[in-house]
């Protein structure tokens, strides 16, 4: 089955509910009944898939991390409480302290501040470089790098990655390719094919299915060598490229606790099945929008990576199709332009998020960004006078009114 609704829609259960229900129910309970020691004694080895607690697994939550597998057609799949705790716990599995990551500085905010601030504290370095920049990258790469990481589409600069030049780099020097995937879903790019040895992913942006929850994953397709890193050598030299998810599932998450919970699953669940339906709406009224904000006065530029004057425009379409996303940012004079036009907004809503059904404005330099200072905010190209949009199901015709209303 090629259509994306058609395949999710009968990705069967891993088990049958014992009252043949049609959607996943949220099982809510912290723990799992046994019928003897010997059985149990199994489960807590290891020996048999049985739920044991529901901080280490539960039906609903591998349900939702099932039917992701089989999309994606990773090894393993793990959901996790936020993006940030996929994002903290994949790294917790592979870092160490002297080890290094080599990144952006273009990066989500709390992701940066993770890796320079939370891991930094425990002896691990960030190195920024230029992600477009081959040989700069090269330069940053010694045998105590554990990653190279990435957001496919920055954000809010909208800076895109070329992934297949990442992937040689990164074979080349026996270095993982690590990717953020959330702004660009995976019934549109399949991060594996492209390279990519994890995913991580929040879901609670376009899976959520209307912004109802908070989730993240870490999707691994099992496809680097782990005796290259030097924490996950010796689990590596039994179990070669599944160390990593040994590791994760075994002994990071559990320490950490921060499983998804049941409730949340089935909410991202359902909004899986609507996933490609709400990007293929709002990635077209994106565009339609972006290029309409081109002609609008009192709007300096525009930066979407689906306008065919963008830097970006060509790698994007290679890489992501004809359908680039949802988010766009515009500039106008000034910060006072800006809480203007903001402040006027009628239909917009001021709020951060991005892929809710409603479309969302904010202006990250004094938001997402406002703990930074400016020198900081320069290095990571957050620009005083950019506003950006998460573009909902609204018509575009309404959206663009509301802009043009609100620039008086
Ligand atoms: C939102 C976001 C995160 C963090 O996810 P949460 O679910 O808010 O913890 C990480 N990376 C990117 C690119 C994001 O947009």
């Amino acid at each position: 089955m090629n259509n994306f609704e058609d395949f999710l829609l009968n990705v069967p259960y891993p088990r049958p509910d014992i009252y043949g229900s049609l959607s996943m129910p949220v099982y809510s309970t912290a723990s799992y009944e046994f019928a003897s020691a010997s059985e149990m004694e199994a489960a807590f080895c290891g020996k048999t898939t049985d739920h044991t607690y529901s901080r280490i697994s539960n039906p609903t939550v591998h349900y939702f991390e099932e039917r992701v597998r089989q999309i994606t057609g990773a090894f393993n799949v793990t959901a996790l409480n936020s993006g940030m705790a996929a994002v903290s716990n994949l790294f917790m599995t592979i870092a160490y302290s002297g080890a290094n990551i080599v990144t952006s500085p273009h990066l989500f905010g709390n992701t940066y501040s993770f890796f320079a601030t939370t891991l930094k504290a425990f002896g691990v370095e960030v190195r920024f470089c230029d992600l477009t920049n081959e040989n700069e990258i090269r330069e940053r790469i010694d045998e105590n790098s554990c990653a190279i990481f990435f957001e496919v589409v920055t954000n809010p600069q909208l800076e895109v990655a070329d992934i297949s030049m990442l992937s040689a780099v990164a074979k080349e020097k026996n270095v993982p390719l690590i990717a953020d995937t959330t702004v660009i879903p995976f019934s549109v790019f399949n991060a594996g094919k492209f390279g990519v040895d994890i995913e991580v992913v929040s879901s609670t942006k376009y899976i959520s299915g209307g912004a109802t929850s908070i989730g993240g994953l870490i999707i691994d397709y099992a496809t680097f060598d782990w005796r290259n890193n030097k924490v996950l050598n010796p689990l590596a030299n039994e179990q070669g490229v599944h160390a990593f998810n040994t590791r994760l599932r075994r002994e990071i998450h559990r320490n950490f606790g921060a499983y998804m919970d049941p409730r949340t699953a089935q909410m991202q669940t359902i909004g899986l099945e609507t996933l490609q339906l709400r990007y293929e709406r709002q990635s077209r009224t994106a565009l339609e929008l972006a290029t309409c904000l081109e002609q609008t006065e009192g709007i300096e530029s525009v930066n979407y990576t689906g306008l065919p004057g963008n830097p970006f425009y060509e790698v994007s379409r290679r890489q992501f199709g004809d359908a680039p996303g949802a988010m766009l940012t515009f500039d106008l004079s000034s910060k006072d332009a800006c809480f203007h036009l903001l402040d006027k907004l009628k239909v917009i809503r001021r709020a951060t998020n991005l892929f809710d059904n409603k479309s969302l404005a904010i202006h990250p330099a004094t938001t997402i960004y406002g703990s930074f200072s400016p020198d900081q905010r320069e290095v990571m190209g957050i620009s005083d006078k950019t506003i950006r949009l998460s573009v909902g199901l609204e018509s575009v015709e309404l959206l663009l009114e509301d802009i043009r209303q609100a620039l008086m």
